[in-house]
Protein backbone atom coordinates (compact mmCIF):
# COMPACT_ATOMS: atom_id res chain seq x y z
CA UNK A 1 0.00 0.00 0.00
CA UNK A 2 1.17 3.18 0.13
CA UNK A 3 4.03 5.62 1.51
CA UNK A 4 1.65 7.02 3.76
CA UNK A 5 0.61 4.02 5.66
CA UNK A 6 3.78 4.60 7.41
CA UNK A 7 3.27 7.30 9.28
CA UNK A 8 0.73 10.60 9.21
CA UNK A 9 1.15 13.41 7.03
CA UNK A 10 -1.16 16.56 8.34
CA UNK A 11 -0.73 19.17 5.92
CA UNK A 12 -3.38 20.96 4.17
CA UNK A 13 -4.38 21.47 0.63
CA UNK A 14 -6.76 23.63 -1.44
CA UNK A 15 -7.17 23.38 -4.98
CA UNK A 16 -8.40 25.47 -7.14
CA UNK A 17 -10.48 24.63 -10.08
CA UNK A 18 -11.97 21.35 -10.51
CA UNK A 19 -11.19 20.27 -14.00
CA UNK A 20 -8.72 17.14 -15.08
CA UNK A 21 -5.69 19.08 -13.00
CA UNK A 22 -7.43 20.45 -10.14
CA UNK A 23 -9.51 16.63 -9.28
CA UNK A 24 -6.00 14.39 -10.30
CA UNK A 25 -4.39 16.71 -7.65
CA UNK A 26 -6.78 16.04 -5.27
CA UNK A 27 -7.42 12.49 -5.54
CA UNK A 28 -3.44 11.87 -4.71
CA UNK A 29 -3.25 14.10 -2.29
CA UNK A 30 -6.00 12.80 0.04
CA UNK A 31 -5.60 9.34 -1.15
CA UNK A 32 -2.14 9.92 0.50
CA UNK A 33 -3.44 11.11 3.81
CA UNK A 34 -3.39 14.78 3.21
CA UNK A 35 -7.04 16.79 3.97
CA UNK A 36 -7.58 18.31 0.85
CA UNK A 37 -10.43 20.69 -0.78
CA UNK A 38 -10.92 21.79 -3.80
CA UNK A 39 -12.97 24.74 -5.29
CA UNK A 40 -14.36 24.52 -8.13
CA UNK A 41 -16.58 26.87 -10.59
CA UNK A 42 -17.81 24.45 -12.71
CA UNK A 43 -16.51 25.99 -15.99
CA UNK A 44 -14.22 23.32 -16.93
CA UNK A 45 -13.70 22.65 -21.06
CA UNK A 46 -14.22 18.95 -20.30
CA UNK A 47 -18.19 19.44 -20.66
CA UNK A 48 -17.39 20.87 -24.11
CA UNK A 49 -15.21 17.85 -25.31
CA UNK A 50 -15.51 14.31 -26.44
CA UNK A 51 -12.17 12.38 -26.05
CA UNK A 52 -10.85 9.49 -27.85
CA UNK A 53 -7.37 10.52 -26.80
CA UNK A 54 -6.92 9.97 -23.45
CA UNK A 55 -4.94 6.27 -23.28
CA UNK A 56 -6.83 3.74 -22.02
CA UNK A 57 -9.94 4.72 -22.64
CA UNK A 58 -11.83 4.15 -25.89
CA UNK A 59 -14.06 7.01 -26.29
CA UNK A 60 -15.69 9.12 -22.92
CA UNK A 61 -17.91 12.31 -22.78
CA UNK A 62 -16.17 14.73 -21.09
CA UNK A 63 -19.14 15.46 -18.63
CA UNK A 64 -19.17 11.85 -18.36
CA UNK A 65 -15.27 11.64 -17.59
CA UNK A 66 -15.45 14.41 -14.93
CA UNK A 67 -18.84 12.66 -13.14
CA UNK A 68 -16.40 9.67 -12.73
CA UNK A 69 -13.49 11.39 -11.71
CA UNK A 70 -15.73 13.68 -9.04
CA UNK A 71 -16.82 10.52 -7.41
CA UNK A 72 -13.36 9.01 -7.15
CA UNK A 73 -12.22 11.94 -5.20
CA UNK A 74 -15.37 11.86 -3.49
CA UNK A 75 -14.82 8.51 -2.52
CA UNK A 76 -11.46 9.01 -1.33
CA UNK A 77 -13.00 11.91 1.15
CA UNK A 78 -11.50 14.89 -0.84
CA UNK A 79 -13.76 18.00 0.38
CA UNK A 80 -14.85 19.29 -2.81
CA UNK A 81 -16.87 22.40 -3.17
CA UNK A 82 -19.11 22.52 -6.00
CA UNK A 83 -19.93 25.98 -7.43
CA UNK A 84 -17.97 28.18 -4.94
CA UNK A 85 -15.59 30.27 -6.53
CA UNK A 86 -12.37 31.42 -5.15
CA UNK A 87 -12.38 35.45 -5.18
CA UNK A 88 -8.33 35.42 -3.47
CA UNK A 89 -5.48 33.94 -2.49
CA UNK A 90 -2.99 35.16 -0.35
CA UNK A 91 0.32 34.45 1.58
CA UNK A 92 -0.10 34.40 5.79
CA UNK A 93 2.56 32.90 7.71
CA UNK A 94 3.70 29.92 6.10
CA UNK A 95 0.89 28.96 4.26
CA UNK A 96 -2.26 30.90 2.55
CA UNK A 97 -5.45 32.19 3.24
CA UNK A 98 -8.24 31.67 0.32
CA UNK A 99 -11.18 33.99 -0.18
CA UNK A 100 -14.21 32.31 -1.78
CA UNK A 101 -17.72 34.04 -2.16
CA UNK A 102 -19.04 32.30 1.20
CA UNK A 103 -16.33 31.74 3.64
CA UNK A 104 -12.61 31.89 4.10
CA UNK A 105 -10.26 28.80 4.44
CA UNK A 106 -7.00 27.95 5.17
CA UNK A 107 -3.85 25.74 3.70
CA UNK A 108 -0.44 24.78 3.90
CA UNK A 109 -0.24 24.73 0.23
CA UNK A 110 -2.14 25.68 -3.00
CA UNK A 111 -2.64 24.13 -5.91
CA UNK A 112 -4.09 25.90 -9.12
CA UNK A 113 -6.03 24.30 -11.68
CA UNK A 114 -8.07 27.35 -13.29
CA UNK A 115 -7.27 26.28 -17.15
CA UNK A 116 -6.74 28.96 -18.78
CA UNK A 117 -7.32 31.91 -16.55
CA UNK A 118 -4.49 32.59 -14.65
CA UNK A 119 -5.31 35.99 -12.55
CA UNK A 120 -4.92 34.37 -9.41
CA UNK A 121 -1.79 32.91 -10.03
CA UNK A 122 -0.87 36.47 -11.66
CA UNK A 123 -2.60 38.37 -8.04
CA UNK A 124 -0.04 35.80 -6.21
CA UNK A 125 3.04 37.44 -7.78
CA UNK A 126 3.77 34.12 -9.78
CA UNK A 127 5.85 34.44 -12.58
CA UNK A 128 5.12 33.98 -15.85
CA UNK A 129 7.15 33.18 -19.20
CA UNK A 130 7.74 34.91 -22.28
CA UNK A 131 4.92 33.41 -23.42
CA UNK A 132 2.54 34.29 -20.81
CA UNK A 133 1.70 31.43 -18.82
CA UNK A 134 2.65 30.10 -15.38
CA UNK A 135 6.06 29.63 -15.18
CA UNK A 136 6.59 25.79 -13.73
CA UNK A 137 9.25 23.72 -13.07
CA UNK A 138 8.58 19.51 -13.81
CA UNK A 139 7.07 19.57 -10.73
CA UNK A 140 4.74 22.01 -11.01
CA UNK A 141 5.81 24.51 -8.43
CA UNK A 142 5.66 27.69 -9.28
CA UNK A 143 7.70 31.16 -8.09
CA UNK A 144 5.78 31.30 -4.93
CA UNK A 145 6.72 28.95 -2.46
CA UNK A 146 4.37 26.30 -1.98
CA UNK A 147 2.53 27.23 -4.81
CA UNK A 148 1.87 25.20 -7.68
CA UNK A 149 0.23 25.47 -11.14
CA UNK A 150 -1.26 22.91 -13.57
CA UNK A 151 -3.03 22.12 -16.28
CA UNK A 152 -4.29 24.37 -19.37
CA UNK A 153 -2.64 27.88 -16.96
CA UNK A 154 0.93 26.44 -17.41
CA UNK A 155 1.03 25.99 -21.38
CA UNK A 156 -0.03 28.16 -24.56
CA UNK A 157 -2.18 26.16 -26.10
CA UNK A 158 -0.60 22.58 -25.87
CA UNK A 159 -4.00 21.95 -24.28
CA UNK A 160 -5.25 18.21 -23.60
CA UNK A 161 -7.08 16.62 -20.43
CA UNK A 162 -4.26 13.73 -20.29
CA UNK A 163 -1.49 16.42 -19.83
CA UNK A 164 -3.74 17.94 -17.16
CA UNK A 165 -4.20 14.96 -15.52
CA UNK A 166 -0.67 14.08 -15.19
CA UNK A 167 0.59 17.88 -13.81
CA UNK A 168 -1.95 17.11 -11.29
CA UNK A 169 -0.26 14.13 -10.24
CA UNK A 170 3.38 15.33 -10.74
CA UNK A 171 2.06 18.90 -8.13
CA UNK A 172 0.36 16.43 -5.59
CA UNK A 173 3.69 14.48 -5.33
CA UNK A 174 5.90 16.59 -4.99
CA UNK A 175 4.24 18.20 -2.02
CA UNK A 176 3.76 14.49 -0.79
CA UNK A 177 7.69 14.06 -1.11
CA UNK A 178 7.94 17.58 0.65
CA UNK A 179 6.07 16.37 3.60
CA UNK A 180 7.75 13.03 3.59
CA UNK A 181 11.35 14.51 3.60
CA UNK A 182 11.96 11.94 0.94
CA UNK A 183 10.69 10.59 -2.35
CA UNK A 184 7.34 9.64 -2.44
CA UNK A 185 5.34 6.39 -4.49
CA UNK A 186 2.03 6.18 -4.57
CA UNK A 187 1.94 2.48 -5.87
CA UNK A 188 -0.50 -0.11 -5.24
CA UNK A 189 -0.67 -3.57 -5.94
CA UNK A 190 -3.28 -6.06 -6.73
CA UNK A 191 -3.72 -6.98 -2.78
CA UNK A 192 -4.33 -3.08 -2.10
CA UNK A 193 -7.52 -3.57 -4.56
CA UNK A 194 -8.77 -6.98 -3.27
CA UNK A 195 -8.53 -5.26 0.23
CA UNK A 196 -10.19 -2.34 -0.76
CA UNK A 197 -12.59 -3.79 -3.29
CA UNK A 198 -13.21 -7.02 -2.41
CA UNK A 199 -15.27 -9.45 -4.42
CA UNK A 200 -15.82 -6.77 -6.51
CA UNK A 201 -12.04 -6.44 -8.43
CA UNK A 202 -12.27 -7.40 -11.76
CA UNK A 203 -10.51 -11.06 -12.46
C1 LIG B 1 -14.26 22.06 -27.58
C2 LIG B 1 -13.15 21.38 -26.82
C3 LIG B 1 -12.84 20.08 -27.12
C4 LIG B 1 -11.79 19.44 -26.46
N1 LIG B 1 -11.47 18.16 -26.78
C5 LIG B 1 -10.47 17.52 -26.13
C6 LIG B 1 -10.14 16.19 -26.47
O1 LIG B 1 -10.72 15.58 -27.36
N2 LIG B 1 -9.13 15.60 -25.77
C7 LIG B 1 -8.45 16.23 -24.78
O2 LIG B 1 -7.55 15.65 -24.17
N3 LIG B 1 -8.75 17.50 -24.45
C8 LIG B 1 -9.74 18.16 -25.12
N4 LIG B 1 -10.02 19.47 -24.80
C9 LIG B 1 -9.14 20.15 -23.83
C10 LIG B 1 -9.46 19.77 -22.37
O3 LIG B 1 -10.82 20.03 -22.09
C11 LIG B 1 -8.53 20.60 -21.48
O4 LIG B 1 -7.18 20.27 -21.80
C12 LIG B 1 -8.75 20.32 -20.01
O5 LIG B 1 -10.09 20.56 -19.64
C13 LIG B 1 -7.84 21.23 -19.18
O6 LIG B 1 -7.97 20.87 -17.85
P1 LIG B 1 -7.68 21.89 -16.68
O7 LIG B 1 -7.98 21.16 -15.42
O8 LIG B 1 -6.36 22.52 -16.88
O9 LIG B 1 -8.72 23.10 -16.89
P2 LIG B 1 -10.31 23.09 -16.99
O10 LIG B 1 -10.81 21.79 -17.41
O11 LIG B 1 -10.68 24.28 -17.80
O12 LIG B 1 -10.79 23.29 -15.49
C14 LIG B 1 -10.57 24.47 -14.78
C15 LIG B 1 -11.65 24.57 -13.70
O13 LIG B 1 -11.28 25.61 -12.78
C16 LIG B 1 -12.43 26.33 -12.45
N5 LIG B 1 -12.04 27.64 -11.95
C17 LIG B 1 -11.37 28.62 -12.62
N6 LIG B 1 -11.18 29.67 -11.80
C18 LIG B 1 -11.75 29.34 -10.60
C19 LIG B 1 -11.87 30.00 -9.36
N7 LIG B 1 -11.40 31.24 -9.17
N8 LIG B 1 -12.52 29.37 -8.35
C20 LIG B 1 -12.99 28.12 -8.52
N9 LIG B 1 -12.90 27.45 -9.69
C21 LIG B 1 -12.28 28.05 -10.70
C22 LIG B 1 -13.22 26.38 -13.74
O14 LIG B 1 -14.59 26.71 -13.50
C23 LIG B 1 -13.03 24.95 -14.25
O15 LIG B 1 -14.01 24.08 -13.75
C24 LIG B 1 -11.07 20.13 -25.44
C25 LIG B 1 -11.43 21.43 -25.11
C26 LIG B 1 -12.43 22.07 -25.78
C27 LIG B 1 -12.79 23.50 -25.44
Amino acid sequence: MSDSDESALDASIIVVGGGPAGLSAALFTQKNGLETTVFDADETWMHKAHLFNYLGIGSVGGSEFMATARQQVDDFGVDRRQGEEVTSVEEAGDGFVVETEEDSYEADYVILATGANRDIAEELGCAFTDEEVVDVDVDMETSVDGVYATGAMVRPEEWQAAIAVGDGAAAALNILSTEKGEYYHDFDVPDDAARVFGEHVAE
